[in-house]
């Protein structure tokens, strides 16, 4: 279960208003892909979702509970139950793919058995097990990116954000990662998409969301990518 749902959502930094007035839900098993230009707020979107930033309006409830009710284990709980990705990766570059992934279950308090089980797991997921031992400087963008989805998704989150996930990628490796995204959703897991690629829209082919200024300008069931 995972819904996530923003009621009159403000956020604004001394210069400018990174969200404004936002009010959307987005239900359990969504996959909806987030556009909008540079500077729309679409990164500010994530960060109030996980906690990361306060809002300075508004509410954003998960599963209908409000974030800013939750006590601080509660919120800890929110942010162990959603998977993150970024366009740069973040891989650790010192350490082997089964080694990035393992240490993100070590800080989650996963132990020894669950960890030797689950990284090969998680590897065959987005079909990377045979790169287990190398190095992220081994690796093509998209395989990097591949290994960061195995890393958010190993404790099985219900929530998975990607925050503009192909934005380094060629268009091959692009597609690639949006496949296994679309896999994830299928298996129930929410996402939130943030792209700028009309490519990738088209090939979700789902909800989309058109920011502007940190609004929400457009919410279209089957949407199109209108920038
Ligand atoms: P996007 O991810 O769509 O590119 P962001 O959410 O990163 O947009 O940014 C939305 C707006 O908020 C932009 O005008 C940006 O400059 C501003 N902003 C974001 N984070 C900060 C911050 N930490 N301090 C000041 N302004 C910020
Ligand atoms: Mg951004």
């Amino acid at each position: 279960m995972s819904s996530i749902r923003f009621e009159g959502v403000s956020k604004f930094y001394e210069k400018n208003i990174a969200l404004d007035g936002v009010t959307t839900n987005i239900p359990n098993g969504s996959f909806v892909t987030l556009v909008g230009h540079s500077g729309s707020g679409k990164s500010t979107l994530f960060k109030i979702i996980l906690g990361e930033e306060s809002p300075d309006e508004g509410i954003i409830y998960r599963d209908e509970k409000p974030l800013h009710v939750m006590a601080s284990e509660e919120l800890l709980t929110h942010r162990r139950r959603t998977g993150v990705v970024f366009q740069d990766f973040r891989l650790l570059n010192s350490k082997t793919v089964y080694e990035n992934i393992a240490f993100a279950m070590e800080v989650l308090g996963f132990d020894d058995e669950h960890i030797y089980s689950d990284v090969p797991y998680v590897l065959g997921l987005v079909d990377l097990k045979k790169k287990m031992w190398s190095f992220p400087h081994q690796l093509s963008g998209g395989e990097k990116q591949r290994v960061a989805i195995a890393r958010a998704i190993v404790n099985q989150p219900e929530l998975l954000l990607a925050d503009e996930p192909t934005g380094n990628l060629d268009p091959l490796n692009t597609y690639e990662v949006i496949n296994i995204l679309k896999q994830i959703n299928k298996l129930g897991t929410t996402i939130i998409l943030a792209t700028h690629d009309r490519e990738v829209v088209e090939s979700i082919g789902g909800r989309v969301i058109t920011m502007n200024s940190g609004q929400m300008v457009m919410d279209d069931a089957k949407g199109k990518y209108i920038l």
